[in-house]
């Protein structure tokens, strides 16, 4: 199986590839349109539809991720892509009276794969935490220095990219996924 995802960000190429055992994960490398979707699904899904116009002979998959904190209500959510060092600074800065439950945090992750002859499947996978009081370690990339999984103690940067590869948002979409393409052949 092989397949182009439709981003810019080369981590998520490779924490796919990782979590994708027997598939390969190229890299569409082209700048994508603004995301205006009102959901996950949406922009992974337009992204994917953007990768399907330029290569239509490819299968491509569109991909949208986030963070949600509940004592932001749910924010940044859907918008969660900025630059990471300042958005990690950022999110530090709105939580510093914030704390118990108010840290508490969702990855979410949505995959799309479109086959050249249009038809979609998906895959869809979280993981609970909470937002750390600083930033620690130095793998993955964006929140992982903040990000503390449910049950753990380090930084998902500190768990590093062999983790991410079985436990993350993003292993769990792929996960999905496959399930998805294997109920459909
Ligand atoms: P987008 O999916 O390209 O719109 O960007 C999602 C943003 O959410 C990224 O730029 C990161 O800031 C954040 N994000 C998504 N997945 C992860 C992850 O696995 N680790 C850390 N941050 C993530």
């Amino acid at each position: 199986m092989r397949a182009l995802l439709a981003s810019s960000n080369p981590h998520k190429a490779e924490e796919l590839a990782r979590s994708l055992p027997g598939w390969e994960i190229g890299l569409l490398g082209v700048e994508l349109p603004p995301e205006t979707g009102s959901s996950y699904y949406e922009n992974a899904r337009a992204k994917a539809e953007f990768g399907h116009t330029l290569r239509g002979d490819e299968w491509i998959l569109g991909e949208d991720s986030g963070i949600e904190v509940a004592g932001l209500g749910g924010r940044p959510g859907i918008h969660s892509a900025r630059w990471a060092a300042e958005a990690v600074e950022a999110l530090l800065a709105e939580l510093r009276e914030v704390d118990g439950e108010g840290r508490r945090a969702r990855y979410v992750c949505e995959l799309v794969c479109l086959a050249p002859e249009g038809s979609e499947l998906r895959g869809r996978g979280t993981l609970e935490g909470h937002v750390a009081e600083e930033p620690r370690g130095s793998e993955g990339f964006g929140y992982d220095p903040i990000f503390v999984p449910e049950g753990e103690t380090q930084t998902v940067a500190e768990l590093g990219n062999a983790w991410k590869a079985e436990h993350s948002h993003r292993a769990r979409a792929a996960r999905a996924l496959v399930a998805a393409v294997a109920a459909a052949s």
